[in-house]
């Protein structure tokens, strides 16, 4: 299906549950919040008629996300389920890796095709302050679990916070097969009171302590924005996805079901349709159909982060 602006949408990110075994500094607050009822989350089978409509609508990707997904029991069972669905090429998953390794058997056989593990820092300390909590060495066995899977895609996400991370992180892709990521800082939900580090920073941070960078200019990778680089000697690729910096919203090619069933056309704005409503009055394929049209109308031609990174107000 395209939209409005004649953008091409194939993929959906599929929130499977609001909850998380960590806490990142930019993601969640320490304290002060509660989660939702387990009876407001859309339910395996739920999930599954809105991907089927999907699908009839154009999706052939689907991304599992949360919260953290792997906290909720099943996923492997409903990857199995949406991979089944004729029409859906990819089945993917995000996760921060801490569950992977007791996972990962079941989800690849039943047919996950790529794994994003977010790691930011790979020093003990420093990762336990900025999950609140986590234990790096738990998210390090869960890549290398994954990394088990010769034709299992691994690609590891990190939100760099300072220079020591960013060349750790980086170095993951000389001698392992991963490709690993930079993402800018978004100014959403608590990621506004944090400062990011821009593309063209890492690029000279990187520039300075890695072998020579070339942009990657072969058959496009993944389905989503990152723009890639090929590192002298190195397995893996490193890429950058920098909303902030480098807009892309002109290739924008998916959707977003939250963990409560509202389905969102942008990940900043809080405008879309709320498909649980519709799915449990007993509405039929045809309505739902009807009402993931209406808010794919309205998806809007972009974010407004603004030109820099810098503390964002609300
Ligand atoms: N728990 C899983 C994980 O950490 O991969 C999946 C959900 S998490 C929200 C998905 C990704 O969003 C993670 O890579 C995380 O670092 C990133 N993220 C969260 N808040 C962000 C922000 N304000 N700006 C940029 N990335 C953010
Ligand atoms: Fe949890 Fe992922 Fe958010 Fe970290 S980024 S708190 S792991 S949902």
């Amino acid at each position: 299906m395209n939209d409005q602006y004649g953008r091409r949408i194939d993929y959906m990110r599929v929130s499977v549950t609001d909850r998380c075994n960590l806490r990142c500094v930019y993601c969640m607050p320490g304290e002060g919040f509660s989660f939702l009822p387990h009876e407001d989350i859309l339910s395996f089978e739920e999930i599954e008629r809105v991907c089927r409509i999907g699908v009839r609508l154009g999706i052939t990707k689907i991304k599992l996300t949360g919260g953290e997904p792997l906290v909720r029991r099943g996923i492997p069972d409903l990857v199995g389920k949406l991979k089944g669905i004729p029409g859906i090429d990819e089945v993917t998953l995000t996760t921060n890796g801490i569950l992977l390794k007791e996972q990962i058997n079941e989800l690849v056989s039943n047919g996950l095709a790529s794994v994003n593990i977010s790691i930011d820092t790979l020093d003990e300390r420093r990762y336990f302050r900025m999950t609140r909590g986590g234990d790096i060495k738990k998210a390090l066995e869960g890549m290398e679990s994954a990394l088990k899977y010769p034709d299992l895609k691994v690609k590891v996400n990190c939100v760099p916070f300072c220079e020591e991370d960013c060349i750790s992180l980086a170095l993951l892709a000389k001698k392992r097969k991963i490709d690993v990521r930079f993402i800018e800082m978004m100014p959403i939900g608590m990621g506004k009171e944090f400062h990011g580090v821009s593309e063209e920073e890492l690029l000279g941070i990187l520039g300075e302590k890695l072998p020579r960078f070339s942009p990657y200019v072969g058959e496009p990778l993944g389905n989503g924005p990152c723009h890639y680089y090929d590192v002298d000697g190195f397995s893996g690729k490193i890429g950058f996805i920098s909303a902030v910096s480098h807009k892309f919203c002109g290739e924008c090619n998916r959707i977003r079901l939250t963990s409560q069933g509202f389905l969102k056309t942008c990940l900043q704005y809080a405008a879309g349709r709320d498909l649980r409503g519709v799915i449990r009055s007993g509405g039929s394929d045809e309505e739902l159909k009807a009402v993931i049209l209406e808010a794919l109308a309205e998806k809007p031609d972009g974010h407004v982060f603004g030109g820099g990174l810098e503390k964002q107000k609300d």
